[in-house]
């Protein structure tokens, strides 16, 4: 059935499987989201502002892990069709914002997110993720688009040749057959 100008899976190919770092993720965020809770919890008489300030940073800190890890999932989810876990990295997103933001709201942290003055930066921080973003996530919507999920190939976007999921690489974020791929190097995700 394959074609001699195919290169087809050297080993079985593995069924479904969990990402990860989808579910690393959603535990960080449940980190992020535990804390605010229990910071919540300690309003009132007992109410300590250090360890307010503790818990909220704590939080904001588990929540920046989490949004890395869920972004770092949702790349390698894409780039490889087969795994699970796209709904647990958007839960985890969702949470570790909830978290974040919470927790930057009690401890007073999200004000200066809002200064007008802060806000030059942040356009440039936003502007400066999506230049970054945008050959990346290029190159794996030309892979989605053209991966056969019956056959588990798509084609190389160098060559175009159809190259199966376990035998290609990324390099540079663009899908490679092992031919245009060299000199081999380690996988990158
Ligand atoms: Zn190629």
């Amino acid at each position: 059935m394959a074609a001699a100008n195919v290169v087809s899976s050297p080993t079985v190919s593995v069924d479904a499987r969990l990402n990860p770092k989808a579910l690393y993720a959603l535990e960080a965020a449940l980190v992020s989201v535990l804390l605010l809770a229990l910071t919540l919890a300690g309003f009132g008489p007992w109410f300590h502002e250090g360890l307010a300030l503790a818990l909220t940073l704590g939080s904001m800190g588990a929540a920046v892990p989490a949004m890395a890890l869920a972004h770092r999932a949702g790349h390698e989810l894409r780039r490889d069709p087969r795994q699970l876990g796209g709904g647990l990295a958007k839960a985890a997103v969702l949470l570790a914002w909830g978290g974040f933001l919470g927790s930057g709201i009690i401890n007073n942290l999200v004000l200066y997110l809002l200064f007008p003055l802060f806000w030059p930066v942040l356009v440039g921080l936003i502007i400066a993720r999506f230049a970054l973003h945008s050959g990346d996530t290029r190159g794996e919507d030309a892979f989605l688009a053209t991966f056969d999920r019956s056959s588990q190939h798509a084609p190389c976007q160098r060559c175009g040749r159809p190259t199966h999921l376990d035998s290609g690489s990324w390099r540079s974020d663009r899908w490679y057959c092992p031919g245009c791929a060299s000199p081999p190097k380690g996988v990158s995700a």
